[in-house]
Formats: structure tokens, sequence, C-alpha cells
């Protein structure tokens, strides 16, 4: 099993170099693959930092490349970097996309993301590796290889959405950033920000929306016993674009100014939402307690209960027996 990871994880760095050398040494790369980075304001230095490439708009240009150099067919494939056709020959997944690899913990190139140049709506703006003996999605961070000695330094992790998000805030100056890629945070990857650091700073899409549904996944890291705090973007900006709009220092200055404590952002956010209804008051401090409840730390509980006590204008007492009633049916 260790030999086939590893025959995996060489395919996968020559797909990296690959896609490399296809960004910069060919026509095709330059003028549409690194034009498009270029045009999204990433540098040079970032660029071959986090080993960016392009995939050429071929139906065979890695696989056989690949299977040309030696690489087996079967790792190809396993990889997802090749898809078997009925008559058995192989073709690439990724055609005409700028490529952003994947790196373990430890640097390897694991798994790919690749954006379509197209805007078209029935084309998948973004095309992920599949699950593999070496990629387990649910177990990796996007950024966490470049980012841990900055999150173990400045014992904060930031955390956003997208690879572009990464690229510009690493960019920035700010280099403890790390992305969950799409999908909502996992317990497993909250542990490995946990071994780093024990704070979290979340940077979400400025979309109501996103905010609304990440509160609840949110409260995963609360249960791990990490401190979670929320920076919010004016309404259409993520990070990336934002960054890009009011430029570093201005991006820096926003983060400090609007760091918010994660259970009181969510505290704000949900009453201003039941407004002056006293049934969905109610749900909101239910709601509210029911988070709290999930820090291990008691102390810490209750340094909450006070402070959302003063924020809902409800009596700390009653609080306080809901939190208790919720632990008890916990243990
Ligand atoms: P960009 O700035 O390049 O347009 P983004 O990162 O802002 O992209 P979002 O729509 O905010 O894109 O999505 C956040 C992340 O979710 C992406 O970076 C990507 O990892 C993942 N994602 C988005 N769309 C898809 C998709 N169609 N399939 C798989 N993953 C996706
Ligand atoms: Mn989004
Ligand atoms: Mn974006
Ligand atoms: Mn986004």
């Amino acid at each position: 099993a260790e030999n086939r990871r590893e025959s995996l994880m060489i395919v996968t760095g020559y797909a990296a170099k690959f896609f490399q050398e296809s960004l910069w040494d060919t026509e095709e790369g330059k003028n549409i693959g690194l034009s498009y980075f270029k045009e999204r304001g990433f540098s040079n230095d970032i660029i071959k930092k986090f080993e960016l490439g392009y995939s050429p708009d071929q139906w065979e240009a890695f696989s056989s490349a690949a299977e040309k150099a030696g690489y087996q067919p079967e790792f190809m494939l396993e990889s997802g970097l090749s898809v078997k056709r009925e008559n058995g020959t192989l073709y690439d997944r990724y055609r005409g996309r700028v490529m952003f690899p994947i790196h373990s913990f430890t640097g390897r190139v694991i798994a790919f993301g690749g954006r379509t140049l197209k805007s078209d709506k029935n084309v998948p703006k973004y095309v992920n590796s599949p699950e593999s003996e070496i990629y387990h999605k649910s177990n990796v961070l996007y950024g966490l290889f470049f980012a841990k000695k900055a999150i173990r330094d400045f014992d904060n992790c930031y955390l956003v959405e997208g690879y572009a998000d990464v690229l510009s805030v690493f960019q920035a100056g700010i280099e403890n950033v790390v992305a969950s890629s799409g999908t909502s945070l996992t317990v497993e990857q909250i542990r490995l920000i946990g071994r780093l650091t024990k704070n979290i700073t979340i940077l979400y899409d400025g979309d109501a929306a996103g905010i609304k549904a990440s509160l609840r996944g949110l409260d995963l890291i609360l249960e791990e016993g990490l401190n979670v705090k929320v920076v919010s973007f004016p309404d259409g900006h993520d990070p990336d674009s934002y960054v890009r709009q009011v430029g570093s220092t201005a991006f820096k200055q926003h983060i400090e100014q609007n760091r918010q404590d994660f259970i009181l952002y969510k505290t704000n956010i949900l009453l201003k939402d039941a407004g002056t209804d006293p049934i969905r008051r109610a749900e909101v401090i239910r709601e509210v307690v029911e988070s709290i409840a999930k820090i291990p730390d008691s102390i810490k509980a209750s340094v909450f209960i006070r402070e959302c006590s003063h924020q809902m204008q409800i009596e700390e007492r009653v609080l306080l027996t809901e939190l208790n009633k919720m632990r008890l049916n916990k243990s």
C-alpha cells in the first residue's frame, strides 16, 4: 500500500511539473494561462511558489506525455488525472484550465483543482481531483504546507473559501492562510489546524447566504476547543476580490478593525434577523447557548454567557440554567 501511495505521488508530482512547463514554456500556456494569472494580479513569485500550472486545451496532452515517459495508466487513472474511454484509451480530465496543485502537509503534490477560463454557465468553474489513496479531501487544507510556519509563529490561522483567496491573502503578506476548498470544514481539518494553533479567524465570502450557512458548521471548531473569530467583507466580495480592490495595507487594516468573536458575531446576526418577535428571539437565545455549550472549557463558556447576557438583554442566571441543562444532556 505504501508503494502504491508513492507511485501515485510520483505521477501527481510529474503532472505538476507538466502543467508548470506548459504554463511557462508553451505559447498557449503563456498567452492563456499566464496572462490569466497576471490579470488576477498574481506575481511570478506566488505563481512559482504555489507551483501553479496550465493544462493544454487538448484531449490527450498529459496522458500521452505521461505514457511516453513510462508512467503506468493504473496510477494516472487512480489519481484522476486521466479518464478511460470505452475503447480503453486514456484522455485528460483537465483541459484548458489553470491548475492549482494541492499539497500534502509535507509538500508533496497529491491532487489538483483546475479552474476553467470560460464564463459558460454549463462548464463547472472548478474541477477537483477525486478521492484517492493519497487524497482524502476531508483531511486536507489547501495552502497548509506553505502556511504552517506562519500559523505557528502568529498563533493564528486564517481560513478562506477558495484557492484564489489563499494566493491573494498570502501575496498580501498574510502567510498564515488556508482554504477548505468548497467543502464545509471537517473535524479532521480542524484538528490539523489545532496542532499548530488554537486560534482560527474566518474570512468567508461576503454573501449573506454563505455566512448564515456557515454559522452552524463553525460550532464544530468550538467543540474542538479552538477559539473562533470572524471577519466579514462587503457584500459580493471575497478576500481575494477585496484585497485586489483596496490593496494589502487597507486589507490588513480591515481585518484588524473588523475581527469579531464568532459567538458574539453569531448572536448579533441572529438577533437582527429575529427582530422584535419574542418567540424568534427565544429561539436565538437557545441557539447561542447551544453554541456556548460546545466549548469544552467551562471558564471560557461562562465568560461568553456573561457577554451574551448583555448582548441579548437576558439575565445571566437564565442562560446559565439553560447551559447546564444542555451540558447534562450531552454527557
Ligand atoms: P474564483 O475567484 O476563481 O472565481 P472562488 O474561489 O471565489 O473562485 P467560489 O465560488 O467562491 O470560487 O468557491 C470557493 C471554492 O469552492 C473554490 O475555490 C473551489 O475550491 C470550490 N468550488 C467552487 N466551484 C466549484 C465547482 N463547480 N466544483 C468544485 N469545487 C468548486
Ligand atoms: Mn462563495
Ligand atoms: Mn473569488
Ligand atoms: Mn469566492
